[in-house]
């Protein structure tokens, strides 16, 4: 099977997050498509971000030949600052991710990067295949999926998409799909899990805060919306919102501000727009409360976000209160409802009105990203596959969207349901698994100093000492035998001991071994010395605790 063109996810078909997609060519090319992250749950302390393993570039020493990244959202390029000095590339996307990933890569002191923009819906040719990117509507700005052509076969990435014709981008995802296809055949669709398993159609970005509107209209309080930093869209139609109710609009949220600058600078939001938004946060105390909307980053609850600053430390220049109306315009990714708990009860306490999931009277104020099941087959019909690979979900989320696939007319033995590590290979329309490549599906925690294999003992020591703490006793004799000079130095960090305890077992633990010794007639060497202590102050934790805890021991001589 030398000849097919090779799809081989590393990351995003098992999991809603860390998409990356290898593309390779019979003649050993390498493309990748994405290179996301996935925020940890709380379980995996110490842990800031998971990305995909790259051991399969490693071990082959693979130099890819260009990176193509579909938008600007983090599970599609939190993974570059990571990789890309590694595997250094051309980097292909649309000018707003671009800049996205330019600040990243500041921020990681990534230099000399080569980034390029690409211009929908306009060809570029490569050695072994062509790539045309597409628009499609999404919850970010310049959100793109990708035609590739190829002589193995046509491939459709759809990116991250739903279908909305109320958003102010150029094409809806439909008639972009029609546009860059333009009749040519679609031997693989690689199409977006996320919603597979929602029904019908979400309302449009359209439909969002017109009730709102209305019941702000009378209303003497602060209007303070949350919601996804790089939501351009969001921002755009709060802008609209505060320009209806007559309010100036302030930022709140370093990521908000930086995206409100990138969105300007690259014309995505109008002058216009832009005259609405007072940038200077500290004249908010020049309006009146009703004169004020309030957009701010922290809809997850984050600590240190917009929100979370306003609500448990109050701004210099404003304070909440019980006349101010708080909007989550966002969803709530799993995991986070305990943060997103704190603050909405700190708001309780405060009294202000919270509006919050779903406002079935009042009309939406959120709607999701990606397409619900309608969304989906729409798009499965319009672009007629002959083989259909769901991507960017869990097993079940993949499973569901191939059943979507199938009631769209693709043939049953066309889908596959492929996870990471899995090859998927395409010739002459016909595409097949060719193989399973466990090594190439692993994750990689970023912790304090660098990034670590679940199984690495650096990361698994630190998740033991965050269970337990650690006892460590220095012990320091004078020449060769074991007369202290000293009492034994304790130090604890998180064991629920007196260090007092530990300097008696200690100094007993110490007498026992000379008893021994004299016993043996034989001086106990240095190591059998620290063995003993060690496991005597480990059993003295044990008993006085309850569990066991690790335990240092150095003997030193002077
Ligand atoms: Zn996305």
């Amino acid at each position: 099977m030398n000849e097919c063109l090779r799809v081989l996810p590393l990351g995003g078909c098992g999991e809603i997050g860390m998409n990356m997609t290898l593309i390779q060519t019979p003649g050993k090319q390498t493309y990748i498509v994405d290179s996301g992250a996935l925020f940890p749950d709380p379980s995996l302390v110490g842990v800031k971000v998971i990305v995909p393993s790259v051991a399969y570039l490693e071990k082959h020493a693979i130099k890819p030949e260009a990176w193509f990244i579909t938008h600007g959202h983090e599970d599609h390029i939190g993974a570059l600052p990571f990789f890309y000095e590694r595997f250094r590339a051309p980097i292909y996307s649309t000018r707003f991710t671009l800049e996205l990933i330019a600040a990243k890569f500041e921020n990681y002191k990534i230099k000399d990067a080569e980034l390029y923009e690409w211009t929908p819906y306009h060809t570029t040719h490569f050695s072994a295949l062509s790539v045309t990117p597409f628009y499609v509507n999404h919850s970010i700005p310049q959100a793109t999926g990708f035609f590739i052509e190829s002589p193995q076969g046509n491939i459709l990435h759809m990116g991250d998409f739903r279908i909305d014709e109320t958003l102010p981008d150029v094409h809806s995802t439909t008639q972009s799909i029609k546009k860059v296809i333009s009749g040519k055949p679609v031997h693989l669709m690689l199409s977006d899990s996320t919603n597979s398993f929602k029904e019908g159609h979400d309302s449009d970005e359209g439909e969002i805060m017109p009730e709102l509107v209305k019941s702000m209209a009378t209303h003497k309080g602060a209007l303070v919306v949350t919601s996804f930093s790089s939501n351009i869209w969001r921002l755009q139609t709060v802008i609209k919102t505060a320009k209806k109710l007559k309010r100036k609009v302030f930022l709140a949220g370093r990521s908000l501000n930086k995206n409100f600058s990138i969105a300007k600078d690259v014309g995505i939001l109008s002058a216009e727009d832009c005259h609405v938004v007072e940038e200077d946060l500290s004249k908010i105390s020049d309006y009146s409360k009703s004169e004020v909307c309030l957009m701010c980053t922290g809809s997850q609850g984050e600590i240190y976000s917009g929100l979370h600053n306003i609500v448990f430390h109050q701004l210099k220049d404003f304070t909440l209160s019980e006349q101010d109306i708080v909007v989550f315009s966002a969803r709530t990714i799993p995991g986070n409802e305990k943060t997103i708990d704190l603050i909405l009860n700190k708001l309780a306490k405060i009294g202000c009105q919270v509006l919050y999931g779903h406002q079935k009277d009042e009309g939406p104020i959120h709607v999701s990203g990606h397409g619900y099941k309608q969304d989906l087959e729409d798009c499965i019909k319009l672009a007629r596959p002959k083989n259909f690979m769901p991507v960017h979900g869990t097993y079940r989320h993949l499973k569901k969207h191939a059943e979507i696939a199938q009631e769209a007319g693709v043939q049953k033995e066309n889908c596959f349901v492929i996870e990471n590590g899995m090859v998927l290979g395409l010739n002459n329309e016909k595409a097949m698994i060719l193989e399973s490549i466990p090594s190439a599906a692993g994750r990689l925690y970023s912790c304090a100093g660098g990034l670590f294999h679940s199984s690495h003992p650096i990361y698994k020591t630190r998740l033991l000492l965050s269970e337990t703490g650690l006892a460590s006793i220095t012990l320091v004799v004078q020449g060769q035998g074991l007369k202290t000079i000293c009492p034994p130095i304790v130090i604890t960090k998180g064991v629920p001991i007196a260090t007092k305890v530990l300097i008696k077992e200690a100094n007993i633990a110490l007498k026992k071994i000379v008893v021994i010794s004299q016993k043996k007639k034989r001086k106990a060497d240095d190591e059998t010395v620290v063995q003993f202590l060690r496991k005597h102050i480990m059993s003295t934790i044990a008993r006085e605790c309850g569990y066991k805890c690790p335990v240092t021991v150095v003997l030193q001589r002077v």
